[in-house]
């Protein structure tokens, strides 16, 4: 498989393993940190503009998990808030992204 470095957006250093990957996303966009270097930000003046929840990891991945069923419940049952079940589908789709960019040329 091919690879592909990447790179924290606090201290430009390589993310070698998945164990001190958090994507999370600033304007829609997906940005990667090392786990310490999240924390840390969260902290500071980035705190508006970082939504404050990783978007991998068991929480992040449980609740896409949750949110892409409950999705498609809406999907079937009630036809009237398909657009409640789109913007539902978002997180779920940042979730597969994350793996697709990142997570995937990384070390378990
Ligand atoms: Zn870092």
């Amino acid at each position: 498989m091919e690879k592909r470095e990447v790179y924290c957006e606090a201290c430009n250093r390589e993310i070698k393993s998945r164990q001190e990957l958090v994507v999370t996303t600033i304007f829609f966009s997906l940005v990667c940190y090392h786990d310490a270097c999240f924390s840390k930000s969260i902290k500071g003046l980035k705190t508006l503009f970082v939504s404050n929840s990783p978007i991998n990891g068991v929480a992040g991945t449980t609740y896409s998990i949750f949110l892409f069923l409950v999705a498609v419940l809406f999907f079937i049952f009630s036809p009237i808030y398909n657009i409640l079940a789109i913007l539902m589908l978002i997180v779920p789709t940042y979730r597969v992204l994350a793996w697709f960019m990142y997570e995937r040329y990384l070390e378990p």
